[in-house]
């Protein structure tokens, strides 16, 4: 890939966090050609994170999480196109089509389209929030302020955003219920282990957590909703909340040719060919960190911020002067009144042991390793224990060297 110059275009698509920081790194690598950022949405760039914790709880007003003001971004001269979304991409002319019909004619085009809230075909669908947008709380909140505290709500999935939903719900005096389908909640992300040292979380926090559970339909009844479970037995709740996962935006790119997989496939330095690259939630990219090498899709909010560095320095310097992207993943989630890290990219299947604090202080932090290589680390209120082991990711040490060096007790 060559470096982007004056005359070069770069049209981002997604003004969210990945497509706003990849902009703002351009001016800050010094590019000097022309900057579009088109968003679907009608709001300057925001953040995701705090939507399920401080302003659905209350303790933020939405104007908090803006990113960029559009004074901020005329200061950078970048042409913002928001309310408008991209619905095709010719990949050789570098030209994206937005829903009026109009065209956006570049010399490079990243996608950071990010992921929408995967929504359950219920017969209420219409009427079940979700928590993904400022339109998703801002309906929430107005629905909830007609509700009486001491109410029921329903939070279907008790991944994470479930369980930040369902304690901000408890924060402002609701009964929040969480229903999960699986045995445990985040057996599928952390393993069998750790979510099972998680799992008292939610009833310590004086929330019911509902596992194995089907729901069949949920309606609208008298008052609020019937959620129908396999089990025969209905719940009525005042409002329910579906946390069932994600979906990559990559639908206006069918035609594209690009190569579409769970998000759109890049290379390990974030390029789908000398046109195209994409960043963020919607990336499925190629992720070289020795001895592993995997194609990966990652959903967390330092995993866009990297990408959006990754790929601002490779535009203006050219792959041949950047390496490939090097990052050592990071999660957080605060949940029933704790707070859960992770670093690195474990797999459910991966040996895990606790390595500092005990179940019982409720604060521990416990290893990942596969074929005897360290993979991941994982914190309950340990914020401190885990950073200091980070060094065990960059490069990856064996099982052995990080039980000898032990950085966790320092
Ligand atoms: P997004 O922020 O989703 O931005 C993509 C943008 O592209 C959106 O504005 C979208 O509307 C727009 N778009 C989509 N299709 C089109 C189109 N065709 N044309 C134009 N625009 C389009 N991560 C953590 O690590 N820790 C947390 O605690 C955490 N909490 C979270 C809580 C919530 C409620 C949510 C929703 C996410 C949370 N995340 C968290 C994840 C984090 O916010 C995301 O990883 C991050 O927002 C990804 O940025 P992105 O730019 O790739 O996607």
């Amino acid at each position: 890939m060559r470096s982007l110059g004056a005359d070069d275009h770069v049209v981002v698509v997604g003004a969210g966090l990945a497509g706003w920081r990849l902009s703002e790194g351009l001016r800050r690598e010094g590019f000097t050609g022309a900057i579009t950022l088109i968003g679907d949405e009608h709001h300057t760039p925001y953040d995701r994170p705090p939507l399920s914790k401080q302003v659905l709880s209350g303790k933020w007003e939405l104007d908090k999480t803006e990113l960029a003001t559009m004074d901020r971004l005329r200061e950078l001269d970048i042409d913002a196109r928001f309310g408008a979304p991209a619905v095709g991409l010719d990949v050789d002319a570098a030209r994206v089509t937005l829903g009026d019909g109009s065209t956006v004619h570049g010399t490079f085009v990243v996608v950071a389209t990010g992921v929408r809230a995967r929504r359950l075909p219920f017969s209420a669908a219409s009427e079940l929030h979700t928590v993904r947008t400022r339109e998703d709380v801002e309906r929430l909140r107005s629905v909830l302020a007609e509700v009486p505290t001491g109410s029921t709500v329903a939070v279907i999935g008790g991944g994470f955003i479930g369980a930040e939903a369902a304690t901000s719900l408890l924060g402002l005096g609701y009964v929040p219920v969480v229903l999960e389908a699986a045995p445990r909640p985040l057996d599928a992300v952390l393993g069998s282990t750790v979510a099972s040292w998680l799992e008292p979380l939610a009833h310590n926090a004086g929330i019911d957590l509902l596992v194995n559970q089907q729901i069949t339909d949920v309606h609208r009844s008298e008052g609020g909703f019937r959620v129908e479970r396999a089990n025969g037995d209905a719940l009525q709740v005042s409002a329910v909340i579906l946390g069932v996962g994600a979906v990559p935006n990559t639908e206006w790119l069918s035609d594209s040719g690009l190569s579409l997989h769970n998000g759109v496939v890049v290379d390990e330095y974030l390029l789908a060919g000398d046109t195209v690259g994409a960043i963020g939630d919607v990336a499925r990219f190629t992720w070289r960190h020795d001895p592993f090498v995997e194609q990966v899709r990652i959903e967390h909010w330092q995993t866009a911020n990297d990408h959006a560095a990754a790929l601002a320095a490779t535009l203006t310097r050219g792959s041949q002067n950047t390496s490939p992207l090097a990052m050592v993943p990071y999660f957080w989630s605060d949940q029933y009144g704790k707070k859960i890290q992770m670093l690195g990219h474990p797999s459910a299947s991966d040996d895990v042991t606790l390595v500092h604090g005990s179940l019982e202080e409720g604060k521990w932090l416990a290893l990942y390793a596969r074929d005897g290589v360290v993979t991941g680390l994982v914190a309950l209120n340990q914020p401190r224990a885990l950073m200091v082991s980070r060094g065990l990711l960059e490069p990856h040490a064996t099982w052995v060297d990080a039980l000898a060096a032990a950085p966790w007790s320092q």
